[in-house]
């Protein structure tokens, strides 16, 4: 293993987790950099640790401006267990991350790999950092026909990992295991010429790198359809905030109405839950014909095209729409809501919280709305 190591002195990232560690900013930046590329957290990882330098401050913030702050990161659990764990540490630890691997698995969030990466990273505690990459080379250097997400995979790998772990400098030899996985041995195309173990590795000597690990059989991934409405009454914006528990929990949205609806279908929607027509589709989008009732607001729609996104399990396809409400009446404002009439607002309250535009640019939206946003 001492190849590997001088490759790593040679090879290794320049990151800015690894420039002033604290065990502190080596837990956020491995949260932040669970499922998500290192590129896209170099933008966050400063600018959470400037706002939240440690345990306390991220224990006393809301959830709302800890999620504003990861906000495009996804897999919000993450930010949310952080949360939590800050306040454990906190209420356990005197905020500071104990230096052993099985206190550090007490904290909340914090699973095997995770204790392995802080404790060998921030405190040089030998304890392996089994992830992704680590399984990949392992199994390759070894020709082990594992399958990743099994369990018996994990022990076995951390056993062989654990020995071949040095006492000295054990963050060092994990690191340099999670950059020759991210910059040689990677998934569909290793650079086994560049690899410090190109003469030794079983899979490469049998010409097979990519048969390991074994891959597991995919699964179709289920797809939802949603319509997904950006309403303005005046010059606000009707949000809602997700439920606290299940998938994008706690972050806000805007109203998502189940099925991909045509245009027609979402005037009718309008129409049964506010009295009010939209102009069709092939009617001018500032129509200037208002409904017959002056009670009832004008109501605008327009397409705003489809989109989709994917989650790790589920993909969402979807179309959107913009709705603008304003008063029917020539002397109300279109400006705000307090020409729309009494019965509309509590109408719209009930679906959700209008916002003003600068409220809602400081909300934590779910990416996957993206598009609409
Ligand atoms: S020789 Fe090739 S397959 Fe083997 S560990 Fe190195 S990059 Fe991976």
């Amino acid at each position: 293993m001492t190849d590997l190591l001088t490759w790593y002195l040679e090879n290794r990232r320049d990151l800015p987790w690894r420039k002033h560690r604290t065990p502190y900013s080596t837990w956020i930046s491995e949260a932040m950099l669970q499922q998500t590329r290192v590129t896209t957290v170099l933008d966050y990882y400063p600018r959470f640790l400037k706002r939240f330098p440690d345990p306390a401050s991220l224990a006393a913030a809301s959830e709302d401006e800890v999620f504003k702050y990861w906000e495009g990161l996804g897999y919000y659990s993450r930010a949310r267990n952080l949360m939590r764990g800050a306040a454990y540490i906190c209420e356990h630890f005197d905020g500071s991350l104990p230096s052993r691997p099985d206190l550090l698995l007490e904290i909340p969030g914090i699973g095997p790999y995770m204790s392995g990466a802080i404790a060998s990273l921030a405190f040089d505690y030998p304890e392996p950092a089994v992830d992704g990459n680590c399984i990949r080379i392992y199994s390759r250097l070894h020709a082990l026909p594992v399958v990743p997400s099994e369990k018996r995979t994990y022990d076995e790998i951390y056993s062989r990992v654990k020995k071949d772990m040095p006492e000295e400098n054990p963050g060092d030899f994990n690191e340099a295991l999670m950059d020759l996985g991210s910059l040689v041995c990677t998934p569909k195309s290793p650079r086994c010429s560049l690899c410090p173990f190109s003469t030794t590795c079983s899979a490469h000597l049998l010409g097979k790198e990519t048969d390991f690990p074994l891959k597991k059989p995919k699964k179709e991934t289920p797809v939802e359809e949603h319509t997904i409405l950006k309403i303005y009454a005046g010059d606000r914006i009707l949000v809602r905030k997700r439920p606290s528990q299940g998938l994008l929990a706690g972050l806000f949205e805007l109203i998502d109405l189940p099925g991909n609806l045509t245009q027609e279908e979402v005037s009718e929607w309008l129409l049964s839950i506010l009295g009010t027509p939209a102009p069709k589709a092939e009617e001018s989008f500032t129509s200037e014909k208002a409904p017959s009732d002056p009670t009832k607001p004008k109501a605008d729609i327009r397409s705003l095209g489809a989109s989709r996104h994917i989650f790790s399990h589920l993909r969402w396809n979807m179309v959107g729409y913009e709705i603008r409400l304003s008063s029917s009446s020539p002397s109300g404002s279109s400006a705000d809501t307090s020409s729309l009439s009494d019965d509309i607002s509590a109408m719209l309250q009930k679906l959700g919280t209008l916002v003003t535009p600068e409220e809602y640019s400081s909300l934590a939206f779910a990416s996957a709305l993206s598009a609409y946003r």
